[in-house]
Formats: C-alpha cells, sequence, structure tokens
C-alpha cells in the first residue's frame, strides 16, 4: 500500500470514482462517504457512493443520501460501476469481507482501491494507497485529514462539513472518548467557523426515538441484564421474541450495550442481540479492557481497543454460556 500522499497529485484529473464502506453502515460510514463524495465532486469526477447494505434511517437527513446507491437493492448496477471505476475508496473499514455481499466484487474490481480507516489490522495488500490510523477519533477526521492535507481545504462546503461532524461526533461518543483529541476539537472549530450548525445533527441521531424504543430500553435494563460484579462486567442478552414484543428494528438495538458502562465499576459491557441469521455481539470498554482482542478470540469479530462487534451461529444461549466462560479465562484483564 502506497502511502495515501502519493494519490493526491490524481485528485484534479476528473475520473471514475466509486466510494464504499462497510455493511450497515454508521455514522462515521455514512459521513465520511459523503463528506468525502461532496468533496470530490468538485473535481469534476464522476462519483458514485455505493453503500454495501441500507442504513440507519436516523441518517436519512443526510445531504446527498438521495444518491447513494443501495448495493442490494441495485445489484447489476453497482456490479457495473465498481467494474468500471478507476479508483475504489474504501472507508471505515479495511477487510473487503466487511462490506458482505459486495467483497468479491470488490477484490475483482481492476480499478485502485484507496484504504482510509482507523480499525485495527488492515489487509495492506489489497490497497494501491491509503492511511490506516487506529489513534485517529473517526474515519470522517481521517477525510478532513486528506482534504487539508492535499490543499484543498477551501473546499469544504456545509454539506461536506455536516456529514463529516456526523462521524466525528458518533465514533467519539459525542466528543468524550479518549480519541475525541485536540486535533479533533481543531477540525470541530473549523467546521463551526465555516458554519456548520451541530445541534440539528445531534436532533436527528440522538433525539429521534419512537416510543416503543424507550419501552424497550426500559424493559431490557430491568429483566435482561445481569452484572458480574466480581468481574467488573455487564451482559445484556436480547431474545428474538423482545424484537417481535416491541417491534424492534435494527437502528434500536443500537447504543444498548453502552448503557451497562454507566454502573459503578463495570469495565466491559457486551449485548447480544438473538437475530434470525445468527447472534449479534457488541462489546464496549473502559481503560485497559481490550475488547478487540476479546472478540477476535471468541466472537469471530474485532474493531477497536474498547469497542468491538462479533457474531455467534450458536443458539442464544450457548453463545451466553460461551461468553460467561469466556469472562471466566480472562478475569486478570478485566479485575
Ligand atoms: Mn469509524
Amino acid at each position: 500500500m502506497n502511502p495515501i500522499e502519493d494519490f493526491y497529485p490524481l485528485l484534479t484529473t476528473p475520473a471514475n470514482i466509486v466510494i464504499t464502506t462497510h455493511q450497515k453502515p454508521d455514522g462515521d460510514a455514512m459521513g465520511s462517504s459523503l463528506g468525502l463524495f461532496h468533496f470530490l465532486k468538485q473535481f469534476g469526477h464522476q462519483v458514485t457512493f455505493i453503500a454495501p447494505t441500507n442504513w440507519a434511517t436516523f441518517l436519512d437527513w443526510m445531504p446527498g443520501r438521495e444518491l447513494v446507491i443501495d448495493f442490494e437493492k441495485n445489484k447489476e448496477k453497482s456490479a457495473a460501476l465498481i467494474q468500471a471505476a478507476e479508483f475504489l475508496f474504501c472507508l471505515d473499514f479495511n477487510i473487503l469481507h466487511r462490506t458482505k455481499n459486495m467483497e468479491q466484487l470488490l477484490e475483482a474490481a481492476p480499478g485502485k482501491r484507496i484504504l482510509i480507516d482507523h480499525h485495527e489490522q488492515p489487509q495492506m495488500e489489497v490497497f494501491a494507497y491509503g492511511i490506516s490510523n487506529p489513534a485517529k477519533s473517526s474515519t470522517c477526521e481521517m477525510v478532513y485529514d486528506f482534504i487539508m492535507d492535499s490543499g484543498h481545504g477551501d473546499k469544504i462546503s456545509i454539506a461536506t462539513a455536516e456529514c463529516l461532524y456526523t462521524g466525528l461526533m458518533t465514533d467519539t461518543g459525542s466528543f468524550r472518548f479518549p480519541a475525541a483529541t485536540a486535533s479533533v476539537h481543531v477540525m470541530l472549530a473549523h467546521l463551526k467557523q465555516l458554519g456548520l450548525q451541530h445541534t440539528p445533527i445531534h436532533d436527528h441521531i440522538y433525539d429521534n426515538a419512537l416510543e416503543n424504543k424507550l419501552r424497550f430500553t426500559g424493559f431490557v435494563l430491568l429483566n435482561r441484564m445481569q452484572v458480574f460484579y466480581e468481574l467488573n462486567t455487564a451482559l445484556i442478552a436480547v431474545t428474538k421474541n423482545d424484537l417481535l414484543k416491541f417491534d424492534i428494528k435494527t437502528r434500536d438495538t443500537e447504543g444498548l450495550v453502552n448503557l451497562p458502562l454507566s454502573i459503578q465499576g463495570i469495565k466491559m459491557a457486551a449485548c447480544v442481540i438473538d437475530r434470525d441469521e445468527e447472534r449479534k455481539w457488541s462489546f464496549r470498554s473502559k481503560g485497559k479492557v481490550d475488547v478487540n482482542t476479546f472478540a477476535r478470540i471468541y466472537f469471530e469479530g474485532g474493531g477497536h481497543f474498547n469497542a468491538a462487534g462479533g457474531r455467534s451461529s450458536s443458539s442464544l444461549a450457548e453463545t451466553v454460556e460461551t461468553f460467561k466462560q469466556a469472562i471466566e479465562q480472562q478475569k486478570q484483564i478485566l479485575e
């Protein structure tokens, strides 16, 4: 993988470009992709953003979202665009299988793949250019750096600013995680100087729930949470029936995993959701508890040091049992 700087001279020559991100794109994935989309458009490039799957509706306010192609709904068109692209920007993921059913098309694409990402352990060999930096708060911050370092800071429109702010905010837990560095706040100040209005973005993302979601959260905290005080760990296990009973969509379970971390002394929180295809795990931690490694070892997952995901094909009861054994085994890192 060549350094991203090597790509800067190519920015000003109109090209055929595809931007993509991980499946079930979150605020950072959608924000970085759309932010880059608005930026690249200004050079006369032919740019398409293909999302591997649909995304949460609370991101539907984002400027440009009506132009995003959902791969699962437009497979043939997407395949043709991927095949024709000279450059394929891969944002907020670093292993091609994170794009789910798009993996093979990306692998076979004749164009050059460009990585901008902040997850651990990238699949370096598949990218022609790129930057991987797990110390960065978000891919949105990295896209901002890309724009500024390439010398085109004057091309940050309000649309770009709104998109980039979204991932900066969501990936730092509204500027509270350690990754909210001085450079994050400098970037934020710059976006504000450009005229960014941040309060409506918080409203769209955090004050956008339906009553059933709040009722569900209350139910889950009361009935589905277990706290293992001796291991400083808490677990939420949601059954398929719970999802049905409260009419819960994928987006409504996001953020659930963070709640037990507000309990005094809890260093690791886990949440497992019984979905049709698989049991979906999320892990969050504080301080020195490495959930990236934990998710890799026990749940075919990974992500960041303090935030990771995973999966299991066994039943909910079985995978919960695996979790309990895993935390016993990892006692020393949890104490
Ligand atoms: Mn991210």
